[in-house]
């Protein structure tokens, strides 16, 4: 049997150690802080944000930036049918409800025509997610958003590296959040982050973050409102501290491995794999290959072939409205198509060589069968 090519796992170095022992040992009392906090700044410059709040994930940062902008019951958000449920779930929970509509061939992110088309009076926001670390197209969706008076926000947790005509994925719209899970490309094992440019927006999350006590109240153990406990850690912070301190490498590895899939698949008829079209840079998260539908290659070939090289490649997400707690919307045509002739190629830090050279095999092998 060949050895298990995994699909994604973290970079860890001595430097990440080195600041998670010192948060173990000192980082208490009157330190308990100091890694969030330095942590918080750090991934602020990067990204060219004013305001971040770490949080304990992803999915938490969502939520808090949900109800923050007023998200409730009988609001509805729309968003693209291919995603993971992280996106939905805080929508769901606010009591409100996500609207499917279709991505786009290409880059399968959210379709702005779709979403415009899709718009309600109980259109609460827009939340474009970068897919995989492909970009959405934030100029359409922005002016969509203006021209209606909704709000587009950034669910950018696959979109660390990625940028649109220069800024930043996650740093465009009214917010951003951003997922530090042990798959993503900056990781603190469980963590994510909150950010966006708004002032207000950040007082009313950072009170939120805080079982909703607002700073500069006084009296202790005075929530002025029902918040949340989604929290970082400061251990998990330090970690952090490490990870931000090395992005520019785990980007770049990341796209290294993007490109080295790209001119291995060159030229194999109906392949198709991250687009990066002008004006963009993506942070390459996760390869994904999708066959052309005439190509007759499908994703349980596709999943065999890879169980048998012992590659743990991974399937496309299926359709959020396919799901047994939404409603079906199959008029979603390429949210419905695309994930049964797709597969997620590996691509962590590490990776060697020979490693990718054995995933893009197989891809070679499909499509010239
Ligand atoms: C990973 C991911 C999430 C969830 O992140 P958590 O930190 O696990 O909550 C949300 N959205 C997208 C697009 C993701 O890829």
């Amino acid at each position: 049997m060949k050895s298990r090519i995994l699909y994604t796992k973290p970079s860890i170095t001595e430097l990440e150690v080195r600041y998670a022992t010192d948060a173990a040992a000192n980082g208490w009392g009157e330190r308990c802080y100091e890694y969030i906090d330095r942590f918080e700044r750090a991934f602020c410059e990067h990204l060219g944000a004013k305001h971040a709040i770490a949080t304990s994930s992803c999915t938490g940062a969502l939520h808090m930036g949900l109800a923050a902008l007023g998200v409730g019951p009988s609001d509805e958000v729309i968003m693209a049918d291919t995603n993971w449920i992280a996106s939905a779930a805080p929508i769901v929970q606010l009591g409100a409800k996500p609207v499917f509509v279709d991505i786009l061939p290409d880059s399968w992110c959210i379709s702005p025509a779709a979403a415009e088309a899709a718009i309600t009076l109980r259109t609460k926001a827009i939340l474009a997610v970068h897919l995989y670390g492909n970009l959405c197209d934030m100029d359409a969706l922005l002016a969509i958003g203006q021209r209606h008076g909704i709000p587009v926000i950034e669910d950018a947790a696959e979109a660390i590296g990625s940028q649109y005509q220069g800024r930043r994925a996650g740093s465009m719209g009214a917010f951003g959040c951003f997922s530090f899970h042990g798959t993503k490309t900056l990781t603190t094992g469980e963590g994510g982050m909150f950010v966006t440019k708004d002032a207000a927006l950040y007082e009313r999350v950072l009170t939120l973050s805080n079982h909703g006590r607002a700073r500069g109240q006084t009296k202790q153990f005075w929530p002025n409102v029902v918040g949340y406990k989604y929290k970082m850690s400061n251990l998990q912070a330090a970690i952090g501290c490490g990870q931000v301190e090395r992005i520019e490498a785990l980007i770049a590895r990341k796209r290294e491995i993007m490109q080295a899939y790209r001119q291995q698949l060159a030229g194999l008829p109906g392949v198709q794999l991250n687009p990066e079209p002008p004006g963009t840079v993506i942070g390459a998260w996760m390869p994904t290959v999708v066959f052309d539908g005439a190509s007759g290659v499908k994703r349980e070939a596709l999943r065999q072939a890879f169980a048998d090289e012992n590659v743990d490649a991974r399937v496309f997400f299926h359709p959020l409205s396919s799901l047994p707690m939404f409603e079906d919307c199959p008029v979603n045509r390429h949210a419905w198509a695309i994930p049964g002739r797709a597969i997620n190629l590996p691509s962590y830090h590490d990776m060697t060589v020979e490693e990718i050279a054995r995933v893009a095999a197989v891809v070679q092998r499909l499509a010239k069968a």
